[in-house]
């Protein structure tokens, strides 16, 4: 049998350095477990980035994968397929929206509701031809593509890549007067993650969505949503921003909305907006392909039951409330919402890494974000009893760095 020093070594010699991984190489998974080439067990707790929301082999997910395999799998947009209707117009009233593009990756998505926003800007807005500015926030992050990280406030996401895409204002997160300030009339699009998952688990004051939507209707500007990691359950809700009662002009989905699958990802708005994509103006050969579809639309019937929404509501207070109590012993701050929640450890202590390398070795898998932040983001599916011996191991971790 390959061992994984094995087949770590040999991944790092033939893969390009664009990740850092823990040093553990996993062979199977279900539910919030898996377990690595060697048999051990560990508890997931960052699934996938918020890709595992409804576990690993949902049952119901992977069923309607493997029905949908033996019967057709991709078909290209030049024609219509039958899981397709469904997932537009189940994506459409789960968002509430008229219409739905789909693509494949998150990126993707986040470039398609930069193209609509454009579009949008000369056709209906008015905006002078290649004049159109969108908003973004600092600490952002949308993606890897090259349009994507010119807007990036991270210099290893950023820097080295350019020449950039211009049309993109950055303005500090949280801050409504900001975005005020950076308003001018050749402002498209507002774009938000209403919670920041990179930068830590970023969660902006109260009110600001409101404020952001209000601003966003008076000066004719859309706001377009990035919930691919804050979306589909993970906060309590379904979309982040009904924390608010915010509804955005644009959501931008993926992750979970794969089922842990496939990349799924999608923009949804309504047909005022959506309406000005015509044939040939944009696509994607697997964006909306059977497979995919098929897979989005259990993970939709999952979401209509509201069932998840609630057990991450529930157990995400679990979690926060045992977690506020390790603040002072070694964590500096909690933040987060519902089951998702960024830790800061005390710097002095240890780096992030070091943190998720002790974890890891007690059977948790955590990932560090920026220096010594933890994201902690179980899958929905995880028992009580597992989250809670999951903290306890955090705790036990910074606690044997303290001595
Ligand atoms: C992961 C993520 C993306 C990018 O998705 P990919 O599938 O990796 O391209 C964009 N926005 C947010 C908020 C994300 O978390």
């Amino acid at each position: 049998m390959t061992t994984s020093a094995e087949l770590i070594e040999l991944s790092e010699r033939r893969s390009a350095h664009n990740y850092h991984p823990l040093p553990i190489v996993i062979h199977e998974a279900r539910g919030a477990w898996v377990t690595d080439v060697e048999g051990k067990r560990y508890l997931d707790f960052l699934s996938g980035y918020s890709s595992l929301n409804f576990g690993h082999g949902n049952p119901k997910i992977l069923e309607a994968a493997q029905r949908q395999l033996q019967q057709l799998t991709l078909t290209s947009r030049a024609f219509y397929h039958d899981q397709f209707a469904a997932f537009c117009s189940g994506l459409g009233d789960l968002t509430g929206k008229d219409m739905i593009l789909p693509m494949n990756t998150g990126a993707e998505a986040v470039e398609t509701a930069i193209k609509v926003a454009r579009k949008w800007g000369y056709e209906v807005k008015g905006v002078e031809r290649d004049q159109a500015n969108i908003i973004v926030m600092e600490d952002n992050f949308h993606g890897r593509t090259t349009t994507i990280v010119s807007f990036s406030t991270d210099p290893d996401a950023h820097d080295g890549f350019g020449p950039y895409t211009p049309g993109f204002s950055v303005v500090k997160y949280g801050s409504i007067e900001a975005v005020r300030e950076a308003v001018d009339s050749n402002t498209v699009a507002v774009l938000v993650e209403p919670i920041q998952g990179e930068a830590g688990v970023l969660v902006p004051p109260d009110g600001y969505l409101t404020q952001l939507r209000e601003l966003c209707t008076a000066e004719n500007i859309l706001m377009i949503a990035d919930e691919i990691q804050s979306g589909l359950g993970r906060t309590g809700k379904t979309f982040a921003c009904d924390h608010e009662g915010v509804v955005p002009d644009i959501y931008v989905l993926g992750k979970a909305l794969g089922g842990g699958v496939v990349p799924v990802s999608a923009i949804a708005a309504d047909s005022d907006v959506l309406g000005v994509i015509k044939p040939g103006q944009h696509g994607s050969t697997f964006g909306g392909n059977p497979l995919a579809c098929a897979v989005a639309n259990a993970v939709i019937e999952i979401l209509n039951t509201g069932e998840y929404q609630d057990r991450a509501a529930r157990l995400g207070e679990v979690l926060h409330a045992r977690l506020a109590e390790l603040v002072g012993d070694g964590v500096v701050t909690v933040r987060g919402r519902g089951l998702w929640a960024g830790v800061d450890i005390d710097p002095s202590l240890a780096t992030g890494r070091e943190v998720s390398k002790a974890l890891m070795s007690r059977g948790v898998l955590a990932k560090d974000t920026h220096g010594s932040t933890i994201r902690l983001a179980p899958p929905i599916t995880i028992s009580e009893e597992d989250l809670l011996w999951a903290v306890d191991q955090l705790a036990e971790t910074i606690a044997s760095f303290r001595r």
